[in-house]
């Protein structure tokens, strides 16, 4: 039901002697589904052109929608349209609001323009050419770690950044953090080593990491935790660890919230006290050097014009991975081409590899592609609600049937959902394993978003969830009094769960469907252990850093889960200290 309201200007222009209908100012809802839940809109039309939108209710990621809510709902009242640009990043949360404002319009029975009469113009800003020490290409996880190390390490410091909106991948990320050692395990009485850190990363990346690199990471591993909490602000839960595949223990932090926007909004607020100047959609697409072959700034393209922005001490790349990158992914692996969805956002293309490749960096692992396993059908994004897996969801497949060990690596489970009926599973679980996991409460947008689209179904008792999916009861009876079995033991005897299992006897139950999207690109720029980009001798490139996902020696064939966030920030960090040296 749409609200009618009669605003001041309608009375105005009636009192005015003209007639109500022509001249009332109306307002009417429309409401359309964002990333994490629905986007209500008022908007007020004077007769038919749009006078203003106003946001009703909304949960979308608030870093991402900074823009949606201020340049794009401005652009579509300026061009009284919704046939405008979606601020890229952030298109599932801008396409709601289009929408939003469609069903409003329908209601309203105005007819928008088909395109738009006047686009919003953003400001442009332009960096200084001089006055920096270090540029940070990139303004993700690893962006981030680097700039404030530089900053306070002395360096005067500017972040360049392609997009509308801060935080690349690592926003959006589960943002879990691999520490040997930490006080989280201490307080459980988990027992842990770095070198098990170490012997667990290189295991899982099939021994393909440089060990020296590997060896910084796990050791720095906690110390970058410590500062993240203590000097950025970063809150992590204090009562649990995740144990994610891969990991011979239960070593990974889990930031408040669960996500990567508990990093980004700290880190925001940590350049913003350090008045680091950070410019977005500013794409940066070469790399400059001197006579000697030292890199001393970048050429950056914003609102179509190249600039040159020197550097006094060097340049960090921090551009993340190519995992969005279909036509490169395709080249470098044919199996990971357009079949997949990707996790990431547009931005993830690859540019940092490209820019330092031409000036003779380079790069390792690159065919080296990693999927993760359990994601939206529908939209390809990572399905945060999976955390449950860690704490004893099951896998089953569409005959209700366990088919891999749940805490597998993702590439081995990955393969293993490829090979079931229609290449996708289910992952069921209930309140026992909830209570343990949080998945549900702190992924409610998922819940409200994956309910609506039918992937993910509520019941009562194991024939409910069963004929939610057309799934044989029977067989998932089975299935599920089998893993009773095991909870009790403590013993898989089928695939191994090296977990906890619940007994599953008692609903509620959660079920959700899953496929394999791709995640997370290995491979990139080769580095040393004090984040220096090499070239095709081994020889670093003077003034030239790199972290996070853009580099290629920490995870080898196969990331485990929660060493990215390790490896960006830990990386992130030495760049930073590195170069503003
Ligand atoms: P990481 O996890 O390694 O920090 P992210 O994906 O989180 O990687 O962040 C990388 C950031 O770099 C993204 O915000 C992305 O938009 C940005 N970026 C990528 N290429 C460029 C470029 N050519 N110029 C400026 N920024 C870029």
């Amino acid at each position: 039901m749409h609200k009618f309201l009669l605003t001041a200007l309608a009375v105005g222009l009636a009192s005015a002697g003209l007639s109500a209908n022509a001249a009332a100012a109306q307002t009417f809802e429309g409401t359309a589904t964002g990333k994490h839940g629905d986007i209500t809109v008022a908007v007020t039309f004077d007769k038919d052109k749009i006078a203003d939108i106003r946001i009703v209710k909304e949960e979308e990621n608030p870093v991402l929608t900074q823009k949606v809510y201020k340049d794009l709902r401005e652009a579509i009242i300026a061009g009284n349209s919704v046939a405008v640009d979606s601020i890229s990043g952030a298109t599932l949360s801008s396409d709601a609001l289009k929408a939003a404002v469609k069903a409003a319009a329908d209601k309203a029975g105005v007819t928008l323009a088909a395109t738009p009469l006047i686009v919003a113009k953003r400001e442009v800003k332009i960096p200084e050419k001089d006055g920096y020490d270090v540029i940070v290409i990139g303004a993700g996880g690893a962006g981030f770690a680097a700039a404030v190390s530089a900053h306070d390490a002395g360096a005067k410091v500017v972040m360049l950044e392609k997009m509308p909106t801060l935080g690349g991948n690592s926003l959006i990320s589960g943002a879990e953090y691999a520490a040997a050692n930490n006080w989280v395990q201490q307080k459980l009485g988990i027992k842990d080593s770095v070198e098990q850190h170490f012997q667990d990363t290189m295991k899982g990346g099939d021994m393909l990491g440089d060990p020296a690199v590997v060896r910084v990471l796990v050791e720095n591993a906690l110390p970058t935790a410590l500062w993240l909490r203590d000097t950025i602000g970063v809150e992590f839960q204090e009562d649990n660890l995740f144990h994610f595949g891969g990991h011979s223990v239960k070593r990974s932090l889990i930031p408040k919230g669960a996500t990567g926007a508990e990093f980004i909004n700290k880190f925001v607020k940590a350049t913003t006290e350090r008045k680091i100047p950070i410019f977005t959609e500013t794409r940066v697409t070469e790399l400059v050097r001197d006579k000697d072959g030292r890199v001393t700034g970048v050429k950056a393209v914003i609102d179509g014009k190249t600039h040159q922005v020197n550097a006094k001490k060097g340049v960090i790349i921090a551009t993340g991975g190519f995992s969005a990158n279909v036509e490169l992914r395709a080249k470098l692996n044919p199996f990971y081409g357009a079949g997949f969805k990707t996790t990431n956002l547009p931005c993830a293309q690859g540019d940092g590899i490209f820019m330092a490749e031409k000036i003779g960096a380079a790069s390792v692992n690159m065919e080296q592609i990693q999927t993760y396993p359990m994601c939206d059908p529908i939209s390809g994004a990572i399905e945060l609600i999976d955390d449950a897996r860690f704490e004893g969801a099951i896998l089953i497949n569409q005959e209700g049937q366990r088919f891999v060990e749940e805490l597998e690596r993702r590439d081995v489970m990955s393969k293993a959902i490829l090979e079931q009926t229609g290449k996708y599973c289910y992952a069921l679980f209930n309140q026992a394993v909830e209570d343990r996991a949080h998945a549900i409460e702190h992924h409610q947008d998922e819940v409200r978003v994956f309910s609506k689209t039918g992937i993910l179904k509520t019941g009562k008792t194991l024939d409910e969830v069963a004929a939610a999916f057309d799934i044989p009861a029977d067989a998932l009876k089975a299935t599920v009094a089998r893993v009773n079995e095991f909870a009790k033991t403590g013993k898989d005897l089928d695939f191994g769960y090296r977990g906890k299992f619940s007994d599953l006897s008692e609903g509620p139950y959660w079920i959700y469907r899953g496929v394999p999207s791709v995640h997370h690109t290995m491979g990139g720029l080769k580095i040393n252990p004090k984040a220096q980009v090499l070239d095709k001798n081994d020889k670093p490139i003077p003034g030239l850093w790199a972290a996070g996902e853009v580099t290629g020696c920490t995870h080898g064939s196969n990331r485990l889960g929660s060493n990215a966030y390790t490896d960006i920030m830990v990386f992130g960090r030495i760049a930073g200290t590195e170069a503003a040296k």
